[in-house]
């Protein structure tokens, strides 16, 4: 037997297990619940894996399937209700497989053509969602942190182009106690300065944006480039205000952005559309596939009204890019729009399980997770030791166990991960009286059932 052909059967086993394990866990709904181990448990179970010789795929994988796996939380567990899950369809997962089999690069049309077509035609669908006129597009990132911080860029060069004044003056945008902290977050790395609006309920209304507005001392107005509204908090699934706030940036010559990274996924359910209405006249848009369209991750998309201004802001210069250029020119390069060179096709799996389904499987599965959020606010509503915060929202449920200290909140949690039941996690609410510790619960996943929700209450008891 030569070598080659050695290696050969090696891989030919070695896709099998591959295959197997996938097929095991896409058709697998309910997967363990790990939890996670200290690094020093983990090494003392699986010891040094890199080594000059190789362990070989057989024994790497093993450990990975029956130790480290199982160190994970599987986001799309149907009773894995903290932060955002996530419930990748396993159309979209089986062709995330087949996208990195294809080996193709992402980020010029010279490359990629064939996928990026297949990307923009979902994200053809994803902007018709928006309502933004015709000229708009976009283009799939690495996530929401991603799309947030492109937009921002795309906008502060705009307003550099708009008044060579503002070229080198330190910029500054205004959002809402709300926001996500990923916004906070990329501002720093532009190193531009945010001003949060503390917003009654984390709800941004143009009224509030105004005042905020005429309050900034002149230097500050001067300084002032964006707007940043949330299309559906992470935390409570609220939406700004978004009409009166476009109304604000409109006569403020303002940029504004939505960020709709979590709750964008509901402009596909006509029960809650009306909601954002006003989302179509925003400068730019963040929405995650990989939060609530139910791509793998890693998904974000961030959508332009003027592709042009994102492209001066993004589109990379280079002597061996130019090639690209010339050639590129014939179609739609990526690498334009947001702050990544070499990409992977991120967008190819939701397009695929979006051709596959049709838009309609996924308004359906969409609207289950609000109809899920809306049982579990009934059935709390009804138990004697349960109280709602607020109404359900979207997907996210707030709530209370009348008694309970951030501590009781906290063991409870631990208490039910360690035993594989579920994961939900508590946050914070202010009220009345400052900061309280709280519940909360944020639905994506279809398969959750009315029992899921039943089974969690009851340990509450
Ligand atoms: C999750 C989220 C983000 C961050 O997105 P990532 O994909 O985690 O980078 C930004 N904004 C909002 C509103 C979110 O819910």
């Amino acid at each position: 037997m030569n070598k080659m052909h050695k290696i050969d059967i090696d891989l030919v086993e070695m896709t099998l297990d591959v295959m197997k394990y996938t097929i095991d866990r896409i058709s697998n709904v309910t997967p363990e619940l790990g939890a996670p181990k200290k690094e020093e448990e983990l090494f003392e179970l699986i010891g040094e894996t890199i080594t000059p010789e190789g362990i070989g795929g057989e024994v790497a994988f093993k450990m990975f399937r029956d130790v480290l796996v199982k160190a994970t939380v599987p986001i799309d567990h149907p009773r894995h209700l903290a932060f955002v899950p996530a419930a990748p369809s396993r159309a979209a997962i089986l062709f995330d497989l087949v996208t990195s089999a294809s080996s193709i690069h992402g980020a010029y049309w010279m490359e990629g053509a064939g996928g990026i077509f297949c990307e923009n035609q979902a994200m053809k669908w994803l902007v018709s969602l928006t309502g933004l006129p015709k000229e708009s597009f976009g283009v799939f990132t690495s996530g929401g942190t991603a799309a947030n911080l492109s937009a921002m860029v795309a906008a502060r060069e705009a307003w550099r182009k708009k008044d060579s004044g503002n070229i080198g003056v330190r910029a500054l945008l205004l959002t809402s106690n709300g926001a996500h902290s990923s916004i906070q977050a990329m501002a720093k790395v532009m190193d531009a300065d945010v001003v949060m609006i503390d917003c009654p309920d984390e709800n941004l209304r143009g009224h509030a944006l105004r005042t905020a507005i005429d309050e900034l001392s002149e230097k500050d107005r001067k300084r002032l480039f964006a707007v940043v509204a949330t299309g559906g908090t992470t935390n409570a699934g609220i939406i700004d205000e978004l009409d009166s706030i476009a109304e604000v940036c409109e006569e403020e010559e303002l940029w504004f952005h939505v960020d709709a990274a979590y709750g964008g996924g509901a402009l596909a359910a006509p029960s809650v559309r009306h909601l954002f209405n006003g989302i179509e006249r925003a400068d730019s848009i963040t929405i995650d596939p990989h939060k609530w369209l139910f791509s793998p991750y890693d998904c974000g998309a961030v959508i332009y009204k003027n592709m042009e201004l994102a492209a001066e802001a993004h589109s990379q210069k280079g002597s061996y890019l130019e090639i690209f250029k010339d050639e590129g020119a014939q179609g739609f390069n990526p690498a334009d729009y947001q702050i990544q060179l070499t990409r992977r096709l991120r967008g190819m799996p939701l397009w695929f399980s979006l051709a596959m389904h049709g838009t309609e499987k996924y308004t359906t599965s969409i609207e289950r997770g609000i109809e899920l959020a809306q049982i579990a606010a009934k059935k709390i509503d009804v138990a004697e030791e349960l109280e709602l915060v607020r109404p359900a929202s979207l997907s996210v449920v707030l709530f209370r166990r009348k008694g309970w200290s951030a501590e009781d909140y906290r063991d409870w949690t631990y208490r039910n991960h360690k035993s594989g039941l579920a994961l939900v996690t508590p946050t914070k609410w202010k009220g009345k009286q400052g900061y309280e510790t709280i519940s909360r619960f944020c639905f994506i996943n279809p398969e959750t059932t009315e029992e899921d929700i039943d089974v969690i209450l009851e340990t509450m008891k």
